[in-house]
């Protein structure tokens, strides 16, 4: 027994005292302290902030030794801010009064009960959430009919974007009945703006058409009210820790060069306004050839169980989890399934887009979702966090996927028609 204890033994030690090298605290304390930092005003897209990070990131990964696609390690994309001048609409002839919500990028818009829009509704008493958001999920041009009581919505409503390049014209119009008459017309200022994922790859040595994605989102929400003389919102947990994690585990793997499948980091941006960093990065590539994604959201409290631990969003929907955690037995460290499964996290971050293309994509974090005191707020910052626990959470992952990266391991696909 003793013998073959040791035999096992003496590589995990050796593992253990390089990565303790490479994957340090005043590391994640330097990353982390920047990218949550007030100069960077809360890293929200389209802001001179969200650019420095996306700078910062970017020489990172060029110091780790990562390759760039097409010259750059940023993956930029167009997106549509669009902002209502004027419009009118008549409802079976009554002109209505502001009441009306346009989500388009298209600068001048005239319809009619013949332009061939699908029509919609959301009557009183009905779920207004879920109708909402399945009416602006919409592929087809839409006009949706709201009950009066959903007015106080209008705002809410109007107030999208960024919009995608294939967003199609969704109108929302407050009227209690479908009518069969009706006339829309608005114009728009439209610009059209870039926005950017950064993205580094390390080649695989033996298997370099699989890949193994780790990302984290760099966005987060800006400024917003002063609560107690404080506006930055600089979400050092959401998500500046998972980048963090992102970036050392670049750092990590780059120094090991010994990944048989192709290693992809990628920080993803504007995920707070709709996931649309994902959304595209997610159609770069076949997603048949990626193995997993370890998405990392939050990780720098301590989960509910204290700390040396971590859940797993959609833990039952791929083998991946069993596989980490086969990967750290052993160790101090244990993942646990998602106990907030009422919250559909496994839906909420950009682990999504892959997973509904059939991916291995599980998100990772410690976040207490009942109970997180800065969730989305001013106060979400680094002196909040558990940076020595932070460490020993990305050290976990590291070696968690050591199965997975060598090749040795590969997750069970996500069943797409189990999915919401
Ligand atoms: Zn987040």
């Amino acid at each position: 027994m003793k013998k073959i204890f040791l035999l096992l033994a003496l590589p995990l030690l050796a593992q253990a005292q390089k990565i303790d090298k490479i994957i340090t605290r005043s590391e994640t304390e330097r990353i982390e302290t920047y990218l949550a930092s007030d100069e960077l005003a809360g890293r929200k897209p389209f802001t001179p902030g969200i650019e420095k990070a996306a700078n910062f990131i970017s020489a990172e990964f060029e110091k780790a030794g990562l390759q760039k696609t097409n010259g750059s390690y940023l993956q930029s994309f167009p997106m549509y801010q669009s902002k209502v001048l004027n419009f009118t609409a008549i409802v079976d002839d009554v002109t209505l009064c502001p009441a009306v919500a346009i989500i388009s990028k298209e600068a001048n818009i005239q319809i009619d009960e013949k332009s061939g829009f699908e029509v919609a509704s959301i009557k009183e008493g009905e779920n207004f959430g879920q109708n909402a958001y399945r009416i602006m999920s919409a592929k087809k041009p839409t006009i949706a009919f709201l009950h009066e009581s959903f007015a106080k919505y209008i705002p809410r409503l109007s107030g999208r974007g960024p919009l995608r390049e294939n967003q199609s014209t969704i109108i929302f119009v407050v009227a209690n009945t479908i009518p069969t008459k009706f006339k829309v017309s608005a114009t728009q200022q439209v610009e059209k703006l870039q926005l950017s994922n950064v993205v580094g790859i390390l080649p695989g040595k033996s298997r370099p058409n699989e890949y193994v994605i780790f990302s984290g989102h760099y966005d987060h929400l800006g400024i917003g009210k002063p609560v107690a003389g404080d506006s930055i919102y600089n979400g050092a947990n959401d998500d500046a820790a998972g980048t963090t994690a992102v970036m050392m585990l670049a750092k990590y793997y780059a120094k090991k060069r010994n990944n048989q499948r192709t290693l992809i980091f990628a920080a993803f941006t504007a995920e707070e306004s709709g996931g649309h960093g994902s959304a595209y990065f997610s159609k770069q590539f076949n997603p048949d050839q990626v193995m997993a994604m370890f998405n990392l959201e939050m990780i720098g409290t301590e989960s509910k169980w204290g700390k040396n631990s971590a859940y797993i969003t959609g833990y039952e929907k791929s083998s991946m989890g069993e596989i980490l955690k086969k990967n750290l037995v052993g160790s101090q460290f244990t993942f646990y399934p998602d106990p907030y499964l009422d919250q559909n996290l496994f839906y909420r971050s950009d682990n999504a887009t892959l997973a509904e293309l059939g991916v291995p994509a599980h998100t990772i974090s410690t976040s207490k979702m009942d109970s997180e005191p800065n969730y989305h707020k001013a106060s979400d910052e680094v002196q909040t966090l558990d940076l020595d626990n932070m460490t020993e959470i990305i050290k976990a992952i590291a070696k968690s996927a050591t199965s997975i990266i060598s090749g040795q391991d590969t997750p069970s696909r996500v069943d797409t028609t189990k999915l919401k």
